[in-house]
């Protein structure tokens, strides 16, 4: 591992545009903020609509050279990429806990997760079969060969500033596609620094392109009005995934959709409670309960109820909330002002409805953007916290009474992204499973993400899957051909 300290005024904080770091046309900047000091810690290029073509441009220019890269040579580029990511695991740790706000623990956990669909799709690339068969009339054989589908435009979200761009990036170059990243602007370091890695490991200019801005949909739509441009893959939330099919709609543009998450965590009277009270930890406060699989609302059955909530409050309220690079904290800040603000005003609603809070429930006086761990019992059917994310360290407790009930009320939501159940009883669990509607189960587990798994949702959290294969494929288009030589 490299052991030299990270020094943030010497990161790259400009324009990643056809293999080379550049100002904005503009020559404009976009501060950036440490959540936990309320800081400037350093200012980035703000992309005009001229540099986004400039990159269209640069993505174009190496787009042919790069689908003809031999398989094997992509594969042992992200493999390099996977390398150096590790080696330089801890600086980029700091850096995401600098931007973000995330507990150290939780940033190189991020690293590692991140690191890991290089690899993957290190992989995957050599790995793009395709099929061949008779047609069914005997006239004819079918040939099925997957090829890249073009330029790829990938806007990330800054609650993984790293996972969210190597999840894209990986597939992207594995299927030999070239792209344009776009991430957050709360957190745009990371990509900067990501980008700086993937030209050492060898990934030729223009390949991958990254533009920060602070006019995200004028820089996206003309992206996306260049009809050289042909994927789409976007994390975010579903307010914004909306608004960027209506415009991809304009040039049929392949979508890939990421969105949000609204996730329930069952647990029913033959849990094993130690379990489901240690899988509720990671399930609400990877993150500091901002990710998009976050348990949002917890389902406890009337029997174990009581037992689950006061557990919970106990580990909830012992967890250290201070800045995330200090040793020993476990939850930092929230990304900014109007998360607290919103978190809080979500609380004070489940309260004023009848929410009992065991632990936690306000901000504390100090600077930087803190909310603390909360655990909410009896919390009312109509709080706005059961329908919208929470995303934040808050926990709303309802008690159920049927199996039925309890995936009812799992599914009273648009979203479907992932949802957690606990149980003994195996046939049990996986009845519940095919039942609740969503894209992602863990059953007796506080994690699903895996670059192995398919990731993704099914009604308002997405369009397509993320990892495995099924990621790959995002990046690919079905090319048949019929033909006949007998
Ligand atoms: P967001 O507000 O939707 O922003 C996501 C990205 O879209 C950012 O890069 C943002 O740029 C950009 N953006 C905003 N408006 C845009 C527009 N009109 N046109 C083009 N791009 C636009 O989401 P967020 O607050 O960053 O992230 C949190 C959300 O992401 C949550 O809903 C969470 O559930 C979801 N999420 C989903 C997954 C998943 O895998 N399903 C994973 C992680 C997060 P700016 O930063 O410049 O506004």
């Amino acid at each position: 591992m490299n052991q030299s300290p990270l020094n943030i005024d010497t990161m790259p904080t400009d324009l990643f545009i056809g293999g080379a770091f550049r100002p904005s046309s503009s020559a404009k900047r976009i501060d950036v903020y440490d959540p936990a000091s309320e800081k400037v810690i350093a200012s980035v290029a703000d992309a005009t609509t001229e540099d986004a073509l400039a990159a269209v441009e640069a993505a174009s220019a190496a787009a042919e050279a790069w689908a003809a890269t031999a398989p094997r040579k992509r594969s042992t580029i992200l493999m390099r990429c996977f390398e150096l990511m590790t080696r330089d695991a801890e600086k980029l740790a700091q850096l995401i806990t600098m931007e973000n706000g995330k507990a150290l623990a939780d940033a190189r956990g991020e690293v590692a997760y991140a690191a890991e669909f290089f690899r993957w799709y290190a992989e995957e690339a050599v790995r793009i079969n395709g099929e061949i068969s008779v047609a069914p009339s005997g006239a004819a054989r079918t040939i099925v060969q997957y090829q890249p589908i073009g330029i790829a435009l990938l806007i990330t979200p800054w609650n993984f500033p790293a996972a969210m761009a190597t999840r894209k990036i990986g597939p992207a170059l594995a299927a030999g596609c070239t792209c344009i990243l776009k991430p957050a602007t709360e957190t745009p370091l990371t990509a900067y620094a990501i980008a700086d890695l993937l030209a050492e490991a060898g990934v030729p200019a223009g390949v991958v392109n990254v533009l920060t801005t602070s006019t995200a949909g004028r820089v996206s739509n003309a992206i996306l009005d260049d009809h050289r441009v042909r994927k789409l893959s976007f994390t975010g939330s579903t307010e914004v995934g909306r608004v960027l099919l209506r415009k991809a709609a304009d040039s049929v543009i392949n979508c890939s959709m990421e969105l949000g998450g609204n996730a329930p965590f069952v647990v029913f009277d033959d849990a094993d409670i130690d379990a489901a009270v240690e899988g509720a930890m990671i399930a609400k406060m990877r993150n500091g309960g901002e990710a998009c699989t976050a348990a949002n609302r917890f389902y406890v059955q009337r029997g174990v109820a009581d037992e689950f909530s006061r557990r919970l409050a106990e580990r909830m309220g012992a967890l250290v909330t201070d800045d995330g690079l200090k040793d020993g904290t476990q939850c930092g800040p929230l990304v900014n002002k109007a998360a607290v603000e919103k978190v809080g005003a979500l609380v004070d609603d489940a309260r004023k409805k009848g929410a009992r809070v065991l632990t936690g429930g306000n901000a504390p006086q100090r600077k930087g953007f803190f909310y603390m761990p909360t655990v909410l019992a009896d919390v009312a059917p109509n709080s706005d916290l059961l329908g919208e994310e929470i995303f934040g360290p808050v926990a709303p407790i309802v008690a159920f009474d049927t199996e039925a009930e309890a995936i009812r009320f799992a599914n009273a939501t648009e979203y479907g992204l992932v949802a957690y159940v606990y149980t003994r009883d195996l046939a049990r669990g996986l009845r519940v499973s095919e039942r609740i509607e969503s894209g992602m189960i863990a059953l007796n587990r506080g994690l699903v993400s895996d670059p192995a798994a398919p990731f993704g949702g099914v009604k308002q959290s997405g369009l397509g899957r993320e990892g495995a294969h099924h990621g790959l494929l995002e990046f690919m288009e079905a090319k048949y051909i019929s033909t006949n030589w007998s």
